[in-house]
């Protein structure tokens, strides 16, 4: 028998449908029978071709989508919309179940009318499993970072009043009986006031650290206003040190007031405070208007932080520096990052040897 051109295309078309592994591709006539079956059908579904043609494609659906009639829906949608998508489970002929992605198409005659459909479904169960495995590795991380966001809160709290009894009797010590009774004595409770200034501290920050973004809602905030808020704040330590602040015209954006002003406040205090001593400050902030982001930038001219450590920074109670060089309790960029990651943005910085640091941030535009 010799075959024309065309009669050859159809019957490759048919081996091909017919050979294909991943996809079950079957025919369903009017009322969802089920006309043909390819080597993915009875690969994904476990059924012969002569065991299921014939059989209404119901058959694959579970007790409870059989029961809302969902089979019945998707074939209706098919009919009148031409096609109709869906995922879910089906059965397989041992029972197991399968997570399938269906398509059905209407298949029409010359004048337009249904005659039937087109069916394929790909397993996608492996996938669907391993989406299932990584929600539930996310839900179990929220959860650990919840209970330790938890522990760190009640401990910092908790430990807020053993520490007020500590630096208020070091204090009482010393103003009853310092110069009174030996030398010694001043050192150490000297000392003793110092260690739990600084732990209070601390702790103060640790609490805060574990307070921000709770139970807050976004707001429009006017970033200038922070910013001159901020200034306002920190006006006497900036005549102090002589510095120069620069900032350009900033926007509006949606996010927590108290917190964007923390992250300000934390960013021109670091730029105010990690500079030479013979070096007047010079800090100017300036904002790029992105596609997605608002990205915020404060450039000062300080000592510059190393490539190796630009990273480490964010870390809570990281430091480069001694107290007795910079002041400070290594949790103020700890904060940062916390702040902008709850706007949903990321923060980073730059600094090229002694020329000073900048710090940039992103602010997603909602
Ligand atoms: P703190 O200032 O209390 O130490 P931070 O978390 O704010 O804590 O900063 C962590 C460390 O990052 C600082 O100890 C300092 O070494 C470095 N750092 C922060 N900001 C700057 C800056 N603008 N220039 C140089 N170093 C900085």
């Amino acid at each position: 028998m010799i075959l024309s051109q065309n009669e050859t295309q159809k019957e490759n078309l048919i081996k091909l449908i017919d050979e294909l592994k991943d996809y079950a591709i079957i025919l369903l006539d009017y009322e969802g029978n089920i006309q043909n079956w390819n080597t993915g059908a009875e690969r994904i579904k476990g059924y012969s071709s002569e065991e299921i043609i014939g059989k209404n494609f119901r058959l694959f659906y579970t007790k409870e989508d059989k029961e809302n009639y969902k089979p019945d829906l998707l074939i209706r949608r098919a009919k009148i919309e031409g096609v109709a998508n869906d995922e879910g489970w089906r059965v397989r002929k041992d029972g197991s179940r399968f997570w399938g992605s269906i398509t059905i198409n209407a298949i029409h005659d010359d004048e337009g009318n249904v005659t039937g459909y087109g069916k394929v479904t790909r397993d996608l169960t492996a996938k669907k499993h391993a989406e299932e495995q990584l929600q539930k590795h996310f839900i179990e991380i929220e959860n650990k970072n919840k209970e330790l966001e938890q522990f760190a809160y009640i401990a910092s709290h908790d430990l807020q009043e053993p520490l007020r009894s500590l630096t208020n009797f070091s204090e009482l010590i010393k103003s009853e009986y310092q110069g009174k009774v030996d030398e010694n004595l001043d050192i150490y409770t000297e000392f003793i006031y110092g260690a739990s200034s600084r732990m209070r501290d601390l702790v103060k920050g640790l609490l805060d650290y574990t307070r921000i973004g709770k139970e807050k809602e976004l707001q429009e905030i006017d970033c200038n206003k922070i910013i001159s808020d901020v200034l306002i704040d920190m006006n006497f330590l900036i005549k102090d040190k002589k510095a120069t602040i620069t900032i350009d015209k900033l926007p509006q954006v949606q996010g927590y007031g108290t917190e964007l002003r923390l992250l300000f406040q934390n960013l021109i205090g670091n730029a105010l405070k990690y500079v030479k001593t013979d070096i007047t400050p010079s800090i100017h902030i300036s904002v790029k208007n992105q596609e997605k982001n608002w990205t915020f930038s404060i450039r000062d001219n300080g000592i510059g932080i190393d490539k190796n450590y630009q990273e480490k920074i964010f870390q809570i109670f990281k430091r480069l520096h001694n107290r007795n060089e910079y002041e400070g309790t290594g949790i103020g960029l700890a904060h940062c990052k916390k702040i902008v990651e709850l706007h949903g943005g990321i923060i980073w910085v730059e600094s090229e040897g002694n020329n000073g640091s900048t710090f940039y941030f992103t602010i997603p535009k909602i």
